[in-house]
């Protein structure tokens, strides 16, 4: 599929939205739109659904070491500077980028890619963007473009080595940039601190920033001991969050894929540090099924396991959900959901001050020289001192527990679905001749409408009893009324909206009081009462 028919089919039937559009729009902000709004509060609702108000606290799951209880959250987006400090973000939540001195474009250090290529006695590392990539722009040309070459010279050019990123190159003034005519016009890298910083209250100076959260996880531990002392929850047992985060993001694209607003859906799950491990395994692997069981099945979804170097300092291990979004080069797959095995470190942090890692590779506590005093040190962010630890109250041990944390993002999945959905077929129109149709394979949970109904003619009774079935449906979920143009238009529009079932009204109807069901993907048509039918819709897409 290629995304521009998906991105024009998104703006045409308000799936999403460019934001401030009718101001030439904002880099990095999206709007949902009519369509948009119902099937990413669906996915929303059914992570929900399934991950805590469905959740049996009683049963031992598949693959889980014992039962295990879940409960929710909504904590702010604004917090206490001194959370983000003792988080780390405040130092470290930060993207490297360099600077196109000619086109003053910005590039995240690590997305560009490129490959050495030598000619005319020059040795050159030319770069390109994913997208770039992705369009077929090919490095080759922009090779040839650095030394001035014609394509009938290409034999010219040695390359040398794969295709790396620019943070692997030792010489950036040797660097050609996509777009730039001159070679070595980057800059050496610096650093960029992706968190929003604001002022709260009106006497407020600079110094009294704060930040919009860049993830909602450390609402969650901040609330452990209010979680904890409300609630009566036992280890082991989860705490999940959904909400707006933002990230000031270098580069943001690929629609909605990188955005700097976006939503996450966060659990982060408390156990004891024996059972971590487990516990991990389970998470991956039962977030994992949740996307297949949605419909994400296939060769376009992968799990994969970190490897040692790619870990965070604090993580014993973490793997990615992720999805071969068609925007990306072939091959290549985009996250769509962290499963980190955190240890201690936020619960720590957050009692003891920031840590950083030691040269044994445990954590401590970072320590800065104290003016005037170079033989003194005091810790460089203070944690909040309150005790985090457990008790468990069965054999008396206290711990500080550690954490599983399955960090998915509501807006990637959003649009995975999306990618996964789109499809075109063959079918005849009104009048016999074949015609490509699109149509959005959602799965019933999160279509955006379950059914729509229509009366075949506007007359003879029959946008009465539509409507009668449409206010039915109506008591139980999103349902579509449509009595305009040809029936065969009106199927090809709900195709288009992802809709799972048609009803509709025809002059049968009048005779024996049942109406045609028509399948979104099978395209079966089947008879049913009049009397049975929102019963009927309602048992298929449940
Ligand atoms: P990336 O490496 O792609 O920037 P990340 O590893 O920083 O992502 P996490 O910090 O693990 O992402 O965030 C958890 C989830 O939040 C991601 O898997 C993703 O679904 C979502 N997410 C993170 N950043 C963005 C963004 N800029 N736009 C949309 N969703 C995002």
């Amino acid at each position: 599929m290629e995304m521009d028919k998906l991105v024009s089919l998104c703006k045409r039937r308000g799936f999403l939205f460019q934001s401030s559009e009718i101001y030439g729009g904002l880099n990095g902000f999206w709007d949902y739109g009519p369509l948009g709004v119902e099937l990413k509060r669906n996915l929303k609702n059914a992570w929900w659904q399934d991950m805590v108000t469905g959740h049996d606290d009683l049963a031992t799951l598949p693959g889980a070491p014992s039962p295990y209880e879940m409960t929710g959250l909504d904590c702010t987006i604004i917090m206490h500077p001194q959370v983000w400090k003792c988080s780390g973000h405040f130092d470290l939540f930060c993207d490297m980028m360099v600077d196109c001195k000619e086109t003053k474009r910005r590039y995240r250090y690590d997305q560009l890619r490129g490959r050495w290529v030598e000619a005319k006695g020059q040795r050159v590392f030319v770069t390109t963007t994913a997208e770039a990539e992705a369009e077929g722009e090919d490095l080759q040309r922009r090779a040839l473009k650095a030394f001035n070459l014609r394509g009938k010279d290409a034999d010219q050019l040695a390359w040398d080595g794969d295709v790396v990123s620019l943070d692997k190159v030792d010489d950036l003034s040797l660097a050609y940039a996509p777009e730039a005519k001159e070679v070595g016009t980057l800059t050496e890298p610096r650093e960029f601190n992706l968190m929003f910083k604001t002022i709260v209250g009106a006497m407020g100076t600079a110094d009294d920033a704060a930040f919009l959260r860049p993830e909602t996880a450390q609402g969650i531990f901040v609330n452990f001991k209010n979680v904890l002392d409300s609630s009566r929850v036992k280890i082991p047992f989860g705490i999940a969050q959904q909400g707006k985060s933002f990230r000031n993001e270098i580069t943001p694209r690929n629609f909605t894929f990188r955005s700097r607003e976006f939503e996450q859906m966060e659990i982060e799950f408390f156990c004891h540090p024996n059972e971590s491990r487990k516990w991990y395994e389970y998470w991956r692997d039962r977030r994992m099924k949740w996307y297949t069981d949605l419909g994400l099945a296939g060769e376009r979804l992968q799990l994969r396991e970190h490897d040692a170097d790619e870990l965070s300092h604090y993580s014993c291990g973490t793997a990615d959900i992720e999805y071969a979004f068609p925007f990306l080069p072939e091959g290549e797959f985009g996250e769509l959901e962290g499963i980190a095995h955190r240890g201690d470190f936020d619960l720590r942090s957050h009692m003891e001050g920031k840590l950083v890692k030691n040269a044994e590779g445990c954590l401590e506590l970072e320590t800065v020289p104290i003016e005037g005093h170079p033989d003194r040190t005091r810790p460089k962010y203070k944690g909040s001192g309150r005790d985090l630890q457990y008790r468990d109250e069965v054999t008396n041990e206290r711990f500080t527990p550690h954490v599983i944390e399955p960090s998915a993002g509501a807006d990637r999945g959003a649009l995975a679905f999306l990618c996964e959905a789109y499809h075109e077929d063959e079918q005849p129109d009104d009048k016999g001749k074949m015609q490509t149709r699109v149509v959005m394979q959602l799965h019933p949970r999160l279509a955006p409408i379950k059914a729509a109904v229509f009366p075949l003619v506007k007359k003879d009774g029959m946008p009465e009893i539509a409507q009668e079935i449409y206010r039915g449906l109506k008591k139980k979920f999103p349902a579509f009324y449509d009595e305009k143009g040809a029936v065969g238009r009106r199927y090809r529009r709900q195709d288009e909206a992802g809709t799972p079932y048609c009803i509709t009204v025809d002059g049968q109807t009048l005779d024996d009081n049942t109406v045609t069901v028509r399948d979104r993907d099978s395209l079966e048509q089947w008879r049913v009462k009049v009397d049975d039918v929102v019963a009927e819709i309602e048992s298929r897409v449940s």
